[in-house]
């Protein structure tokens, strides 16, 4: 039985849903303390409550009583089974991170599953629906994983309201990547979202993101979903080089203004392009999970960030592998390797 603190280091989510993937993977039972301890909401919201529960189906675990607010969870873990599952979040809680809680398992599972789950595509604090699309699930096919996503509604912060489909083909085990250079520049397009909102936000976004990219109109794009999809606006800018894509986005808010989002996604893009690292942020900590079950690997990221030292840490209690972060240059190097 693992015994860990969800107090520790960033004190989030992540600590609760990388034990989860890693109990079920390695069949390994957990107990956690303080869940989500550093937040200021703590305990399990809804998001993190479907997480256990979609785990525990997923290998018919047996868990301590589960109830939202929840601080402590004993998860026991069963056979992974693959499948045909569907899940409600009920809130615009990331129906992405639910979907990564229970994917490493799936990967590894007797059969192919098809996921559909309800709540969150987009919203502020976690993985939007493109960034997983286009710099993660690619990562992880390069991996070995064959995994398929879309929505077929988005749901935004804070209504919620989306779908989120996955297909997931298992493979036998998934080989370790290195990822140290992003390569050369390939493409470079940004889009601005906006469901129940003036189209108007997401042009003066786009405007902006032109003047700082110094880019060409064709670059830019202004879509319009339906209303029933809103209210919501996302602003995203996906830079496609040759070995990796990263996707900087931000979440229209009320208090922003329009340029005062394009200037955080600007930000975040120009701090990774100045790096020459291969990953920005917050990819790094979502590959050192699969980097890990696969024993090895590398990748240079921008910076590393509290997510990404608490995720190794967690990890290791799990696996006989370990992280070290190396500065270089303007970016870091972090490297899995066996224990
Ligand atoms: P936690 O805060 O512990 O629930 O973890 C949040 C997760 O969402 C981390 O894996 C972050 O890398 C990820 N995340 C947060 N914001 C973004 C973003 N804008 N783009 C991509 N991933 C994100």
């Amino acid at each position: 039985m693992i015994e860990l603190d969800g107090s520790q280091g960033e004190g989030g989510g992540q600590i609760l849903r990388s034990a989860l993937a890693l109990a079920m993977v390695t069949q390994t039972p957990f107990r956690i303390r303080n869940i989500r301890a550093g937040r200021s909401k703590p305990g399990l919201l809804r998001q993190h409550l479907v997480a256990v529960q979609a785990a525990a189906e997923v290998c018919s675990a047996r868990t301590s009583p589960l109830a939202l607010g929840a601080s402590e969870l004993e998860f026991y873990p069963g056979r992974v089974r693959g499948g045909a599952y569907q899940w409600a979040i009920g809130s615009a809680g990331s129906a992405v991170l639910v979907l990564q809680t229970v994917l490493p398992a799936l990967l590894f599972a007797d059969a192919p599953s098809q996921l559909c789950i309800s709540g969150g595509t987009h919203n502020g604090m976690a993985p939007p629906l493109e960034f997983l699309q286009q710099a993660f699930l690619p990562r992880l096919a390069e991996m070995g994983a064959q995994v398929q996503a879309h929505a077929s509604r988005y749901g935004f912060y804070p209504a919620g309201g989306g779908v989120l489909h996955a297909d997931i083909q298992p493979c036998s085990q998934l080989a370790p990547r290195e990822w140290l250079e992003p390569g050369p520049r390939v493409q470079g397009w940004a889009e601005a979202i906006c469901a129940a909102l003036p189209l108007t936000i997401a042009e003066r976004e786009l405007e902006t993101l032109r003047k700082g990219m110094n880019w060409q109109p064709q670059q830019l794009h202004a879509r319009s979903l339906s209303q029933e999809e809103g209210p919501g606006n996302i602003l995203l800018l996906t830079l496609q080089h040759a070995n990796t894509t990263e996707v900087f986005s931000a979440l229209g808010e009320k208090q922003l203004s329009s340029e005062q989002v394009a200037q955080k996604v600007l930000q975040d893009a120009r701090r990774w392009c100045i790096s020459q690292a291969a990953v920005s942020e917050y990819l790094a900590d979502q590959l050192m999970l699969p980097l890990a079950l696969a024993g090895g690997g590398a990748f240079s990221c921008d910076m590393v960030s509290a997510h990404s030292k608490t995720n190794a840490e967690v990890i290791s209690r799990f696996l006989p592998v370990q992280f070290s972060f190396t500065p270089d240059d303007k970016r870091y190097l972090c490297q899995v390797f066996p224990a």
